[in-house]
C-alpha cells in the first residue's frame, strides 16, 4: 500500500520547527528516522497532512558527557548509540540493549527520540531509560521542561509529550563504579520486536544487591517497573532462593495481555526466566 498524500517541510532551526506546529496543529506529524512512521503511513494507520523533517538539527544528535550525566540528542541513531566508547563505559546497559532493536539497517537510521516519542509497548530504549531513571528535555516554542521517564509513558502508545513539543535530549545521570547492568530480551527471531525483555540495573557491593531496578518491555502497555519483585531482592546476595522469591513476586507486578505468539501465561513465565538471567549477570 502507497502513503496518503502529505506536504513535507524540511526544518532548518527549532524555531521553525515551531511555527510549523504551531501553524498545523494535530495535522503535522514530526520525521525523525521514519523508520516507524513511513511504515504507519504506507499502512494507512495515520494520515498526517503535513511532515516535518527534523533529521538535519544538529543540535539534537550526538552524545555528550558534563558533570557526570550523559546527554543524548534526540536525533542520535540507535547505531551511535551501541558503537559509542563512552556509552559501554558509562552507560553499558544501552550499549547491552542496542543490538537487540530490529536490524542494522534500520538502527543507522532510527533515532532514540523516535523510538522514545512512538513508545512501542517492546521497545528497548523506553525500558532502559526507565531503568536508568533518565530525564527527558522537551521543548516547546515557550521554554523547555524535564520529564521523568517514569511519568512520560503514559499507555499504549501513549506519552507525556504534548502536539507542540519536540523531545530534544534524554539525560542519564552516570552510575558509580560499584553499579552493574544486564539486558536481556526473548524475540521470535533476532531483529523481531522483543516478546518479553528485561532492562536491570543495581549497586552490587560485597555481593549484596541495593537500588535495584527491573524495567520488562513487552508485558504491558509501556515499560514497567516490577517494584515488589525489586524490594524482594533489595539488600540481598541474588542466591537461587532470593531470586526464586522475586520470580515468585512478579506475578504481583506484571499482568501481560496475550500477543499473537504467546498467552498471557506464557509472558510471566518468560519474564520469571529472564529475570532469573539478568540477576545472575547483575551479582557476577
Ligand atoms: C522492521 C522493523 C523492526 C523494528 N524493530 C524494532 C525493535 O526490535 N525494537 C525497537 O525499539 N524498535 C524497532 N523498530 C522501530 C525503530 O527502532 C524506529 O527507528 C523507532 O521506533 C522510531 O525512530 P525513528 O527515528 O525512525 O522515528 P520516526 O519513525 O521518524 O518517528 C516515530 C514517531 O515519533 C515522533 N517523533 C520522532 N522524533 C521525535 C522527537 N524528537 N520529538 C517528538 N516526537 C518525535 C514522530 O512524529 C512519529 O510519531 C523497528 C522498525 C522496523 C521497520
Amino acid at each position: 500500500m502507497k502513503a496518503p498524500p502529505f506536504a513535507y517541510a524540511r526544518a532548518r532551526s527549532l524555531a521553525e520547527v515551531f511555527d510549523l506546529l504551531a501553524r498545523h496543529g494535530d495535522s503535522a506529524k514530526l520525521l525523525a528516522g521514519g523508520q516507524s512512521l513511513l511504515a504507519t503511513l504506507n499502512m494507512r494507520l495515520s494520515s498526517p497532512e503535513l511532515l516535518i523533517d527534523i533529521s538535519r538539527l544538529g543540535d539534537l544528535s550526538g552524545i555528550q558527557i558534563r558533570d557526570g550525566v550523559v546527554r543524548i540528542g534526540a536525533l542520535t541513531t540507535h547505531a551511535e548509540i551501541e558503537r559509542s566508547p563512552e556509552i559501554r563505559k558509562r552507560l553499558p546497559l544501552l550499549a547491552q540493549a542496542a543490538p537487540h532493536i530490529a536490524h542494522p539497517a534500520i538502527r543507522n537510521v532510527g533515532t532514540i527520540g523516535g523510538s522514545l516519542a512512538l513508545a512501542d509497548p517492546a521497545a528497548e530504549w523506553p525500558a532502559c531509560c526507565v531503568a536508568l531513571d533518565a530525564h527527558f528535555v522537551i521543548a516547546r516554542k515557550s521554554g523547555t521542561r524535564r520529564v521523568a521517564a517514569r511519568d512520560f509513558f503514559k499507555g499504549l502508545y501513549a506519552t507525556a509529550l504534548r502536539p507542540t513539543e519536540v523531545l530534544t535530549h534524554v539525560e542519564i545521570r552516570v552510575p558509580g563504579p560499584e553499579y552493574r547492568s544486564a539486558f536481556v530480551e526473548l524475540a521470535q527471531r533476532r531483529g523481531d520486536y522483543a516478546i518479553v525483555g528485561l532492562a536491570a540495573q543495581a549497586k552490587r557491593a560485597r555481593g549484596i544487591l541495593s537500588d535495584v531496578r527491573l524495567a520488562y518491555l513487552g508485558v504491558g502497555t509501556g515499560p514497567l517497573l516490577a517494584r515488589k519483585a525489586m524490594a524482594a531482592i533489595e539488600g540481598k546476595a541474588a542466591s537461587p532462593d532470593v531470586i526464586a522469591a522475586a520470580s515468585k513476586t512478579l506475578a504481583q507486578d506484571l499482568d501481560p495481555g496475550p500477543d499473537l505468539y504467546s498467552s498471557a501465561a506464557t509472558k510471566l513465565q518468560l519474564a520469571r526466566v529472564l529475570t532469573g538471567r539478568a540477576l545472575a549477570a547483575l551479582a557476577q
